[in-house]
């Protein structure tokens, strides 16, 4: 649950269920409040889900929403944590995830393969019907495991065959007679191909009549070649959570030129995320989260209802037009904002932003061997085409700069270079840093390539230091709380980062819980412990460049 755009206000939300034959059960014990709907602009990504408070608290039962069977159970330190996912007879997949425990039919399997693989991170695909589930059977209790940044249950609906997560709404109707709310609605200069350039917004408010319009009487703009944007959120209460409004259409005079609904968005498009959406800085203390309603050269195929000329706006007059935003939520409840706009000038397509005789052509593959570096980005990785400039200065500054620096990747594309003498010792150790991502290197002879998710700069680093292991838990401490149930592991590593770890108790392989967002790694107390005697506690841990480190603490019972 990101709480970032989120007010902090919670208000219970009734819920119904749908009639007919997909009545499906509710799958959480506690009150029926909603805290994220599903394409909920995330960093990185979509949100796939519904977000379903549990009161900042953990272990709430968590039931299946219909009869079915296990079909995957997963443990992650990232991500969903632990998930349980469940097949339907209709096809459907429900998910549940960031789970504090198991039921009892699915524990002991997942601890078998804990130990089975060595690995608290593992993933089982149990045979059909071997783990059945009733309507409404409890499958575990909700927690706060993996990514999750507050006890809650992620719940998903997913297509059984192509695995692509279901607007849940769809499927549990809800009261909401809210509408969605705009509080403001932009344009982007699209007169360069290659990049949409934000241009200008225009607050939304609630007039004297009780109609929402453009707060300011006339917007006049300086291009014609454009494309429209809106800000806003939807509620199901007038004071609940801030949901993403799941529909919206644009008209121009009159004329729909663009509609998208956010259901259906496959896993393999959650980056497209970072293309539909844009946070714009409008001023130092001002930035509004946009979504565009215009359509980049190379999109998701399904994401898009209908556009006319990729939703671009081509003004060939400098007379008044009338735009008109539908915002529709799942409960078709409707926003209408409507307001006249018009240019001063007329243009055409101009020169792209990026001046370069290096040119990405979004569609093909690219490789480029040039300055010392070589830049592999595969056909469909950029949503426009585009000018590439890149200035390598690894050997005398550590840099690397690849423009354009907004370019949005769909997956990654590799960078390389051939490792400079006074690095070659440590090659293996070399990480490339950009933003707060730091990237391990693949070696290959004298080379090394990196797996990138952006362009923009990158810097050359050496990670030589092992992972940093403590533990809070002393003799003494251990000795005066009869009733310990665990040991924790604090484990930090400065710059790639934990790629694995083992956990040892008196020589014996055991299971170290690792909850990466708090950098701990846990060991539970349970009947297969020792039950008095030395604890010699041994954990090994190893970064993603293959620096280890090995700690000891011996504990007496
Ligand atoms: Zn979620």
């Amino acid at each position: 649950m990101s709480l970032k755009f989120k007010i902090a206000v919670i208000i219970l939300v009734f819920l119904h269920l749908h009639g007919g034959s997909q009545t499906y059960a509710w799958p959480v014990d506690s009150p029926r409040v909603i805290t994220g709907n599903y394409g909920e602009i995330r960093p990185g990504h979509f949100h796939t889900g519904l977000d379903f408070s549990t009161n900042g608290k953990i272990n709430y039962a968590v039931y299946s929403i219909e009869e079915g069977y296990v079909s995957r159970i997963k443990v992650s330190s990232v991500g969903y944590g632990r998930s349980v996912y469940v097949t339907h007879k209709d096809g459907k997949v429900s998910v549940y995830g960031h789970l504090n425990s198991f039921n009892s039919n699915i524990a002991p399997v997942v601890k078998n393969e804990q130990y089975a693989k060595r690995n608290y991170e593992i993933e089982i695909f149990p045979k059909p019907f071997s783990i059945k589930v009733k309507k409404h059977e409890y499958v575990g209790l909700s927690g706060n495991s993996g990514a999750s940044t507050g006890p809650h249950l992620h719940f998903e609906i997913r297509d059984g065959q192509t695995e692509v997560p279901l607007n849940p709404l769809e499927y549990f109707s809800i009261q909401d007679t809210v509408d969605p709310t705009i509080t403001e609605v932009g344009f982007y200069n699209l007169a360069d191909t290659s990049s949409p350039h934000y241009l200008a917004s225009y607050k939304v408010e609630l007039k004297k009549n009780k109609t929402y319009a453009v707060k300011k009487d006339s917007v006049i703009l300086n291009q014609g070649i454009l494309g429209f944007a809106f800000s806003g959120f939807d509620q199901f209460t007038p004071k609940g959570n801030t949901n993403n409004i799941f529909s919206a259409k644009v008209y121009f005079d009159d004329r729909l030129i663009y509609s998208h609904t956010l259901d259906n968005i496959d896993f393999a498009d959650q980056r497209f995320v970072n293309e539909f959406s844009e946070l714009v800085e409008k001023t130092k203390t001002e930035k509004v989260l946009f979504q565009k309603c215009f359509v980049p050269t190379l999109h998701p195929l399904n994401f898009y209802d209908q556009y006319k000329n990729k939703g671009r706006i081509l003004l060939t007059d400098t007379n008044f037009h009338k735009l008109k935003l539908s915002a529709i939520d799942e409960n078709a409840n409707e926003r209408v904002i409507e307001f006249y706009f018009k240019t001063r000038k007329l243009n055409y397509y101009g020169k792209p932003s990026i001046n370069s005789d290096v040119y990405v052509d979004c569609r093909k593959d690219f490789m480029i061997a040039k300055k010392k570096l070589q830049i592999y980005i595969p056909a469909n990785t950029f949503y426009y085409s585009t000018g590439l400039i890149f200035e390598n200065t690894i050997e005398s500054t550590g840099k690397i700069i690849i423009l354009p620096t907004d370019a949005n990747l769909r997956t990654t594309s590799i960078i390389g270079f051939e490792v400079p003498p006074k690095y070659m010792r440590n090659k293996s150790k070399l990480v490339l840093k950009s933003g707060s991502n730091v990237l391990p290197p693949i070696v290959n002879h004298d080379s090394v390539f990196y797996s990138v998710k952006n362009l923009g700069w990158f810097l050359l680093d050496q990670d030589t230091i092992a992972p940093q292991i403590k533990t809070q838990m002393t003799q003494l401490l251990f000795k005066k709380n009869k009733k310990t149930e665990s040991v924790s592991f604090r484990v930090t590593d400065e710059l790639s980062g934990i790629k694995k770890y083992n956990l040892f108790l008196n020589d014996k392989w055991v299971i170290g819980e690792y909850d990466a967002k708090n950098d701990l790694i846990t060991y539970f107390f349970d009947e297969d412990s020792p039950k008095t005697g030395d604890l010699n506690f041994k954990l090994e841990a190893e970064d993603r460049v293959g620096n280890k480190n090995d700690f000891f603490r011996t504990l007496k019972r």
